[in-house]
């Protein structure tokens, strides 16, 4: 059995206790995976505090080459590494290998030229020179999800050990299998022992006391609503950097194109699975065109091919636990009693071969005439559930998008320029994607507003959690 130890310090670092992880799919055990506690947390970031003084000092064109060292070991290893995510998580390989664990070589690429072009501010008055300097902040903890959790912690190393900081990565404890090789390739680079360290476990047992030790000066979480509260809690005063749930709407107005909006609509929802932070998981459609709307919606649903994530043409692979798929047929169960449509899906289970029926299953599911106040539309069920909900106009499809606790992302569809223009604006949302699924550019502020989350990452927006200010303010 493969066992998967902690990095620390540049070694790798056994634990008293080891948990297992699981193939969602066939829910063969993979390798058993140390199980960390203060112990290993404090010795990580004593560790890292030790690599910082000389981590930082760093010119940043060392720190840089040494980003690109990694993003290309990264980019040598796809087939690799996107097999491993595949068989740890149940994202569909065409997904792992295509875009994700391409796009965590080009985080190593983009924050390796961003850190080389970190320039101040000037701010001259008659009497005093005001300039900025920006100091990397020290020992950050970085806490990863189960989905995507490759990209999502290359997201946040990059720019945390581009900008000269040290790092205590905690992945999520149901997918650290591509973690532990991203810790391999990060030394098979050359950086510097203690300067990247990764403790496993579980939140309460190892998240709970990185995100509390007094000697880590910020933290980029991303995760649920639930955990980040708790995290500003036990934490306090850091720098945070919270990226949490949603509950997106995807509004399609009567003049939209509607071929493009039906694609995007599907993708939004039903790709990685649906367990995705930006999901378009509220389909807001103009009355006028909703019957059409959802008819066409629905056919493509039930032809997204579920099953082995491995296999090039799976769309929807296996949900990352049972106690998710169990969450996820919950809400499935619960639309029905609310008074939403069935149109597709449900809790039958979908046809699969004999080496995937233990496997966390479910089918991509839509819901017809679903009221905005509905549990299904207000909770994140973050599975391949789509809710399709009626709008007469402008005002009532803003009021309704912006019914619900969260802000990430959204989605507009129309022909409308001005019309698209407004209803952007008025959407309480950290994105808004016009005429599009949901594109990223490494320059972009991502993040979320309301219970979606505090703070932005990407292009400079990055420097507000990696780096420090300082003015310095010289009469002249
Ligand atoms: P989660 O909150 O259960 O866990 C996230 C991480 O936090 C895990 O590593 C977990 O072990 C750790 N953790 C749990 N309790 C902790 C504690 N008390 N202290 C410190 N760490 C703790 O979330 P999840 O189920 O792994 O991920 C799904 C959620 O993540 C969804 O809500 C999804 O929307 C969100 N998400 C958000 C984004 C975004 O960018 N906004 C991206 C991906 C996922």
């Amino acid at each position: 059995m493969t066992r998967i130890q902690h990095l620390i310090n540049g070694q790798a670092v056994e634990s008293a206790q080891y948990f297992e992880t699981v193939n969602p799919a066939t829910q063969e055990v993979l390798a058993e995976v140390a199980r960390g506690g203060a112990a290993e947390v404090n010795a990580a970031v004593a560790a890292a505090k030790a690599a910082f003084p000389a981590w930082a000092a760093r010119p940043a064109t060392e720190r840089a080459a040494l980003m690109r060292k990694l993003g290309n070991l990264i980019s040598q290893h796809v087939p690799e590494i996107a097999t491993t995510e595949t068989r740890d998580t149940g994202q569909v390989i065409s997904q792992t290998g295509k875009q994700l664990v391409p796009r965590a070589a080009d985080n190593f690429h983009y924050f390796a030229e961003m850190c080389v072009r970190t320039d101040g501010h000037t701010y001259p008055t008659p009497t005093h020179l005001n300039y900025t300097l920006f100091h990397p902040v020290g020992v950050c903890a970085l806490i990863s999800p189960w989905n995507v959790p490759f990209m999502t912690a290359t997201w946040k190393v990059a720019p945390c050990l581009a900008f000269g900081n040290t790092a205590v990565l905690k992945m999520s404890e149901l997918s650290p299998l591509t973690a532990a090789r991203l810790g391999e390739l990060a030394l098979e680079a050359g950086i510097p022992a203690g300067v990247l360290n990764i403790v496993h476990g579980y939140g309460t047992e190892t998240g709970e006391p990185l995100v509390a030790h007094p000697d880590v000066r910020a933290i980029s979480f991303t995760g649920s609503t639930v955990t980040g509260n708790r995290i500003v809690k036990s934490a306090g005063l850091k720098k945070f950097s919270m990226e949490l749930g949603g509950k997106s709407p995807f509004v399609v107005f009567a003049d939209a194109d509607l071929d493009r909006a039906l694609d995007a609509a599907v993708f939004m929802i039903f790709s990685n699975n649906g367990e995705r932070c930006t999901a378009g998981s509220r389909i807001l459609v103009q009355r006028s065109i909703y019957a059409e709307f959802a008819a066409k919606f629905a056919a493509r649903a039930a032809r997204i091919q579920v099953g082995d994530p491995l296999d090039e043409k799976t769309i929807i692979g296996p949900m990352i636990s049972p106690g998710h798929l169990a969450k996820v047929r919950h809400y499935i169960e619960l639309g029905q009693k609310e008074g939403a449509t069935l149109l597709t899906g449900g809790l039958g289970a979908p046809d699969l071969p004999t080496h995937l029926q233990a496997g966390n299953f479910v089918r991509p599911t839509v819901f017809a005439d679903v009221d905005n106040r509905m549990t299904i539309a207000q909770d994140e069920i973050f599975g391949p559930v789509a809710c399709l909900i009626a709008f007469e106009d402008e005002a009532e499809a803003i009021v309704i998008a912006n019914d619900t606790q969260y802000g990430l992302s959204s989605y507009v569809w129309t022909e409308n320029i001005g019309k698209a223009h407004r209803v952007a604006a008025a959407i309480e949302a950290g994105m808004c994607f016009v005429n599009s699924q949901n594109v990223r550019d490494l320059r972009q502020p991502f993040g979320g507003t309301k219970a979606s989350g505090t703070g932005r990452e990407g292009g400079t927006w990055s420097y507000e959690v990696f780096l420090e200010p300082k003015n310095v303010a010289v009469s002249l």
